[in-house]
This record gives C-alpha cells, structure tokens and sequence, in this order.
C-alpha cells in the first residue's frame, strides 16, 4: 500500500495514482535534463498521435521502453521528463507522428491502444495508468498550443516540455488543466443523475459541467444542477478529484444538499434525470437493477460518488 491510498481517497480512482517525483524544481536545469537522457537506466512512455503505444508478451502488456527500443522509432516529435521513479530512473514520455502505428502494425510484440481502452481493460498496474495519463495530458497540450496565443508566432518547448516559450513576443505558456465539477444533488435518501444521448444504453451518472471564470467550486455545482436539473441547491462537500486525461481535464467530484425535489431538466444537456433511491443506486453499482439501468465504471469518479452515497447515504452532505 502506498501512501497515496493510505491518505487520499483520490487514490482509488482511475489515472490518479502517479508516483513519480516530478521534480519541477529541476526542470529548467537543462544539464539536469540532458544528464537524465543519458542516464542508462531510463524509460520512455511512447506515443503516436495521442495512441499509447504498448509492448506485448503473450497476454502482458508494459508501457515502458528501454532507450534502445525507442530510439528504433523514427519521427520523435516530443519529449517529456516526467519524473524520476522510487529508484532515481527517470521516465519520459515521447510523442511520434501517426505514421508510427503504420510502421509498428506487423509487430507482434507491439500493440497501439488508445487510452481509454488501456484505462477500461485494465491492461496496466493504476501507477502506470496515472503515468501514462500524465503523458497524454502534456503531449496533446504540445500537439494543440503549437503557436502563441498571443501574438500567433510559433513557440518553442522548454523546461523539461513542461513549458513553451514564444521567441517573438516572450510570453511562457504552461501546460493547462480544465477544471469540471461532477456532482450528486442529494435530497434525504435519493441521489440525482442524468444520461446524455451519447451514454452507453441505460446507463446513468452524475451531473457534470466545466467551472467558469470567476466561480468557485461550490457555486459550479449549484449553477450546473440548477441549469441541468432546475434543482436549487444549498451545501456543497468536496469528495475527491480525478485527472481525467480526455484531453486534460480535471474532475472535482462533490456532493450537494438538494433545496427542491422537482426536477426540469434541460433537454439540450440531457436526455433524461431523475431521483434514484439509495436501494436502487446499490442495485446499479451491483449490476443488478431490475430494469437494467447502469452505474458509470469504477474507472470514473462518478463510480465512487455513488459508491460512497450507498454506503452512507444522505450523510454524505452536512
Ligand atoms: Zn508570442
């Protein structure tokens, strides 16, 4: 057990667990960096487009390679210093053009799959996952911010790739995270959930939207159940966030104290929401409703929202 579950319920979730030290601190120490890409013992996650590319033995998959299986790849477009594992090798993640996986397709001991399919199969131990996801993040950051924002001039990467500096106008840009609240109104014992058209079949999960300029978690919340749902909500608990690497999202999970009951629900957003019951939210993480109504995967934070709300309850929000 690590630290990370011993103290952070975040831990549980999929993509939040990345053990490695960062050390941003060293990142603009550019003999540092050149120093880690020398070092023998380093690895490298690799990508081609935003498709993890992954080694296959029999039925194991590993998203590491050595120096000299990454070097074989040709069209190296960007990379990362992710960090330095428990033993002080360091991990990198690089990017390749798309051409790659046309190259790779005879090889049997290589398989691109994209992320999402990595994350659901489970075909990676959750450090690695976090790891990997932490790679799609910064590498499709570079792949959409190749020119300034303010003056439209290319920019060049820095700082390990954690960074990217316009020549022209001198601005630093960094590598950005959106944040999206994801939340269960809570009315005594009944949990509010939604579907969007583009869900699975029968399936439900928590509201969600992105928080805005100006706006503090809480009144995300309030604002997204209100505007979803026509539910006004009083208290907000923060539960546990979630990166969620679809491009570069960050989901903040949270329960609220649901004011009214009656539910309108905006029809561009949603397909349909109503109230579940505690009994029939245990019935759905069970895979056992009687109508066959689904809960997201654990994969999801959605998943452990729920989870904690059918073990607890309405406590879960003062
Ligand atoms: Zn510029």
């Amino acid at each position: 057990m690590t630290l990370h579950s011993l103290f952070d319920r975040s831990a549980a979730i999929g993509f939040c667990v990345n053990p490695l030290d960062r050390r941003s601190d060293r990142r603009e120490d550019f003999d540092f960096i050149a120093a880690q890409l020398e070092n023998p013992g380093r690895s490298f996650f690799a990508l081609a487009g935003d498709v993890p590319i992954l080694r296959k033995q029999g039925e194991d998959y590993g998203a590491l390679f050595g120096a000299a299986d990454i070097e074989s790849f040709d069209n190296s477009r960007q990379t990362i210093f992710l960090g330095l594992q428990a033993d002080d090798n360091p991990v990198f993640a690089r990017s390749f053009d798309k051409e790659l996986l046309e190259k790779l397709a005879g090889r049997p001991d290589i398989e691109a799959i994209d992320l999402r399919s990595i994350a659901l199969r489970g075909l990676v131990p959750a450090d690695i996952l976090g790891e990997l996801g932490t790679a799609k993040e910064v590498l499709d950051w570079h792949r959409r911010h190749r020119f300034c924002a303010f003056c439209g001039q290319e920019t060049q990467a820095t700082a390990g790739g954690w960074r990217r500096d316009c020549g022209n106008c001198g601005t630093q840009h960094f590598p950005r995270v959106d944040p999206v609240v994801i939340m269960l109104a809570i009315d005594g014992d009944r949990c509010l959930m939604g579907r969007q058209t583009r869900f699975p079949d029968k399936m439900y999960s928590a509201l969600a939207g992105f928080l805005e300029p100006g706006e503090t978690i809480e009144d995300a919340v309030r604002r997204e159940i209100r505007e979803e749902a026509g539910i006004a909500c009083s208290h907000v608990r923060y539960f546990a966030s979630q990166p969620w690497p679809f491009p570069s999202s960050l989901m903040i999970g949270c329960y609220a104290r649901a004011i009214g009951n009656t539910i309108t629900f905006d029809q561009k957003e949603l397909e349909h929401a109503r109230w579940f019951s505690r009994a029939e939210v245990v019935q759905m993480l069970a895979e056992a409703h009687p109508e066959g109504l689904a809960a997201p995967k654990p994969l999801a934070i959605a998943h452990h929202l729920l989870k904690e709300f059918a073990e607890k309850g309405g406590e879960v929000v003062p």
